[in-house]
């Protein structure tokens, strides 16, 4: 038997959303276990601090600027991405956001700004990564869904929508980048304190029904991602691909 190594020295793996919260975690496990790693954001205060804080822990990082909504922007970064370390091995496509209202209070503005960024700027992001991973012949493209990409919840048309389209984006990638040696699944977790939910979270109301959701009774935390995304980023995936991985304490399967 093969034992397929978990290591990810000389990868370069490059994070979407990577300056905060969830991105800015799986990062660092990536970097923790080997890799080299672009960050992406918009806003190159909070990009800087994040290196800051990934370089102090030994970890190769560079911040790269760029709004995922926008193409040119996209296809510039990875461009240098690209030139600054020679190669995508890893695409954590995570940057996303949120807008919670109800069906008939959502705006045309709100559902373009939420699916614009979860579900277009995925679809940017993935297009150009995967010109690079196929003429590297190899690759893992790891898409940051959610449990709402399978699930119903209040006042989330918006951003279920966009999470469902990245399920269905993470079958389709899958289906044509298979040939050229490319793995692509998606993680959906659960309910995570990060920048984006902490308000929410601090409603003791929600945080109990979230809680007596899950099966395991408790929210997320940041560690609870460490082993999925190295595990998909690694050589040990090799024969998954197309699905999505719910990190979610049981919550789905309640
Ligand atoms: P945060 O708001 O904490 O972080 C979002 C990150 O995305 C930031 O780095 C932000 O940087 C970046 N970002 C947002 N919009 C853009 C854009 N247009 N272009 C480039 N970067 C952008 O969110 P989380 O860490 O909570 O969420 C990360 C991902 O995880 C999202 O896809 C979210 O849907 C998903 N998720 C989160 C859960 C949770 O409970 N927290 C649960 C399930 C899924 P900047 O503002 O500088 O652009």
């Amino acid at each position: 038997m093969s034992i397929p190594s978990f290591d990810l020295s000389n990868k370069v793996a490059l994070v979407t959303g990577g300056s905060k919260g969830i991105g800015l975690g799986m990062a660092e496990a990536l970097g923790q276990y080997g890799a080299t790693v672009a960050i992406n954001g918009r806003n190159p205060k909070d990009g800087e601090e994040a290196i800051k804080s990934l370089q102090e822990q030994g970890i190769e990082a560079r911040f790269f600027q760029a709004d995922v909504t926008s193409e040119s922007e996209v296809t510039n970064m990875v461009e240098q991405v690209v030139e600054a370390f020679g190669r995508i091995d890893v695409l954590v496509n995570n940057a996303g956001m949120n807008i919670r209202k109800p069906l008939i209070e959502t705006e045309e503005d709100d559902w373009d700004r939420v699916v614009g960024t979860n579900l277009k700027g995925v679809f940017l992001i993935g297009k150009a990564v995967a010109k690079q991973m196929v003429k590297q012949k190899s690759g893992k493209m790891i898409n940051i869904s959610s449990i709402l990409g399978t699930i119903g919840r209040p006042n989330q048309t918006s951003y279920a929508a966009s999470k469902g389209g990245i399920n269905q984006l993470t079958k389709v990638w899958a289906s044509e980048l298979a040939p050229h040696g490319i793995n692509v699944n998606a993680l959906g977790p659960a309910y995570i304190k990060t920048p984006m939910t902490e308000d929410y979270l601090s409603d003791p109301e929600v945080l109990k029904g979230i809680t007596d959701s899950t099966l395991v009774g408790r929210v997320g935390t940041l560690d609870d991602l460490v082993g999925p995304v190295v595990f998909l980023a690694s050589d040990t995936c090799s024969y998954i691909t197309g699905q999505t991985i719910y990190v979610d304490g049981g919550w789905t399967a309640k």
